[in-house]
């Protein structure tokens, strides 16, 4: 039985009326960009989000890239990051000519680690802003990192992967995107909310921030044809908004049926000396965008489980600070020694919510197997 490491045509047959009926309407009006629906999205995210203001965008890399603008961050400037994550949290921060200065990642979590980030925060004077990453789906320690950085250092949250993902703070519960300064979405097909197309959303609690990035959003003008600043070409499509307003109703019983699959794993794969199941820290809950192993023997384990047609892949295969593009900023191979294992060990596999129990099955006797058990 082949399992795919992500099934969405399952996930459209359970909502294709729901998303077809919304559809129409606005193919029939043929009003494509913004305007109502996107609000009643924004509104809706700002609300999952406990935020006071939720700002659609293109897709993440520019919610980024709108962030790091709204924040007067730009050339002359560095901001510290994660070398472990997907390539736009770093690209955007090139793209606003500023310099990523990268900060080791915590083993268990994979996330950014507190202590790294104070260490280069104190190393770069010119460090502007941190943008920690809420990897594979669960969040970053916000919190923590507010602790330690020098007062009036922005955060931005990059939760791209961790949609509705919460964290435990002082006995309360946050919500990814609330406590950073801004906190960014991606609606990219493949995230726990996934558009029909490119998609994105920035999220914050400050007033200034909101205008800002809804300026920002529509080539730096208020009023149009009138330009305050030079801003972008980036909008979320009003198709996009009605598909995700479909959708979102079901983001809460689509994580918890992902934490279910990543429990059922968790339980399989205990007493395989050769691998670890994601460590997820006891105050986070997580949407479990992916289901990430750190594994012995990965490359063989990867192509054992390709041979047997079940989906895997590496997130992610090369940390950032040894991709070819940022060899100008002049790391070496050992300067992150947490962030070059975990590229080496890990491996995530079909944890997504349509998955069948005999689909799981498979994936956890074919992990077995490999290991020999
Ligand atoms: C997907 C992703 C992005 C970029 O989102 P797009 O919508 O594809 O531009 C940024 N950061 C992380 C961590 C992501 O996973």
């Amino acid at each position: 039985m082949a399992v795919p490491l992500l099934d969405l045509k399952a996930q459209h047959g359970t909502i294709r009326d729901q998303v077809l009926a919304a559809m129409m309407p606005i193919i029939d009006g043929q009003t494509f960009i913004l305007g109502e629906p996107v609000e009643r999205l924004e509104g809706l995210v700002a609300k999952l989000s406990n935020t006071s203001h939720a700002i659609g965008c293109a897709n993440g890399t520019d919610a980024i890239l709108l962030a790091l603008r709204a924040l007067d961050v730009g050339r002359n400037d560095a901001v510290v990051t994660t070398p472990f994550t997907f390539f736009a949290t770093a690209g955007a921060v090139h793209n606003v000519g500023a310099r990523p200065v990268f900060a080791d990642i915590d083993p268990d979590t994979f996330n950014i680690s507190v202590e790294a980030v104070d260490e280069a925060v104190r190393n770069t004077p010119d460090a502007k802003a941190v943008i920690a990453v809420d990897l594979f789906g669960q969040m970053a320690a916000i919190d923590g990192l507010r602790a330690i950085l020098p007062d009036g250092m922005p955060i931005i949250e990059d939760a791209a992967q961790s949609i509705g993902a919460s964290r435990k703070v002082n006995g309360k519960k946050v919500m990814a995107g609330e406590i950073a300064d801004i906190g960014t979405f991606s609606f990219f097909p493949s995230k726990n909310l996934g558009g029909y197309g490119d998609g994105g959303m920035v999220v914050t609690q400050s007033d200034e921030l909101d205008a800002r990035l809804r300026r920002l959003r529509t080539h730096g003008s208020v009023k149009t044809y009138f330009h305050e600043e030079v801003g972008y070409n980036s909008r979320l499509d009003t198709l996009q908004a009605v598909v995700l307003e479909a959708k979102l109703p079901h983001l809460e019983s689509w994580s918890a049926a992902r934490r279910r699959n990543a429990s059922v794993y968790d339980n399989a794969f205990a007493d395989l000396d050769g691998v670890r199941t994601p460590a997820i820290d006891p105050r986070n809950e997580s949407i479990y965008n992916q289901y990430t192993l750190r594994a012995e023997r990965r490359d063989e384990l990867q192509a054992f489980l390709k041979k047997r047609g079940i989906g895997n892949s590496i997130y992610y295969p090369l940390p950032l600070h040894m991709q070819p593009c940022f060899a100008y900023l002049g790391y070496e191979e050992g300067d992150f020694p947490e962030s070059e294992r975990a590229s080496k060990e890990v491996v995530s596999l079909p944890v997504y919510p349509e998955l069948t129990d005999s689909q799981r099955d498979e994936v956890i006797s074919s992990v077995r197997a490999f290991y020999g058990r």
